[in-house]
């Protein structure tokens, strides 16, 4: 009988055998479960100096799709499908802070995003609550936008830390008001045509040119104070920017790309 199984089904069904279902659980081996989810006590990555801000927008590969270029946010809508109603003047589009998160009007899989991003020129609050914002890979997976410049605060949730998962290997942030950028290569979660998980998402990203995750693995979504199992979605979902809603979460953007990696 097994003759009439194929290849690829009976490797399937060999490694079913062999180890059973992979476990969701066995995704984010990466996650150091030395601490718990949003530690205090965890120790701060070290600062590491990226450099000075630099003057104008990092120049747009010519196969890049423009997210947003400091004046145009057509590619975005709120939630309910409303035009985005953040402020947009002199070469930037700005969180009000209420009026809701913005997702982008196309869906993506695997990518490489650029994104730069300003916190507020005059910081107000502490820790999370000052200048939070996000960028949600694929509407649930969530790198952190914050002023994390003599900022301390959780490590699993300061500037580039993917939330609740991974602190940032260094903290390379700028100060307050300075431009910076995200270069995030981003591979999504595999699932079967069960809808089960077989692949975690994994991601590298680089602050203000500073390496700070190299492929690390998710457990899931990203979320506060829990790290919630895989949940099959499709291959391709909008990219969402954070509106955190604090008077002290106006951050800036002013560019944002996207290369789409998925093979054709
Ligand atoms: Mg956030």
């Amino acid at each position: 009988m097994l003759r009439y199984v194929t290849g690829p089904v009976l490797t399937g069904l060999m490694v079913l055998l062999a180890t059973g279902p992979a476990a969701a659980s066995d995704f984010g081996r990466s996650v150091d479960d030395e601490w718990e989810i949003h530690d205090p006590d965890r120790p701060q990555p070290s600062v590491v100096d990226p450099g000075s801000a630099p003057e104008v927008p990092r120049p747009v590969p010519s196969d890049a799709m423009v997210l947003f270029d400091g004046s145009d946010a057509s590619a975005w809508e709120h939630r309910n499908g409303d035009e985005v109603s953040w402020k947009i003047e002199d070469g930037y589009m700005e969180v009000v802070p209420g009026t809701g998160d913005i997702v982008t009007t196309d869906a993506f899989g695997d990518v490489q995003l650029y994104v730069e991003w300003a916190t507020p020129e005059t910081p107000a609050g502490d820790g999370q609550a000052r200048a939070n914002s996000g960028i949600f890979l694929m509407d649930r997976y969530e790198v952190q936008l914050l002023d994390s410049y003599n900022n301390p605060t959780y490590p699993d949730g300061q500037a580039a830390a993917v939330y609740g998962q991974h602190p940032p290997l260094v903290n390379a942030s700028r100060a307050p008001g300075d431009w910076q950028s995200f270069d995030i290569i981003w591979t999504r979660p595999r699932f079967d045509d069960n809808g089960a998980p077989i692949e975690p998402a994994r991601v590298t990203v680089f602050h203000n040119g500073v390496l700070v995750h190299h492929e690390v693995e998710l457990t899931g979504p990203t979320a506060h104070q829990s790290r919630p199992p895989y949940e099959f979605h499709p291959d391709r979902l909008p990219i969402r920017l954070q509106d955190h809603r604090g008077e002290a979460d106006k951050i800036r953007f002013r560019s944002i790309w996207v290369r789409n990696l998925e093979k054709h």
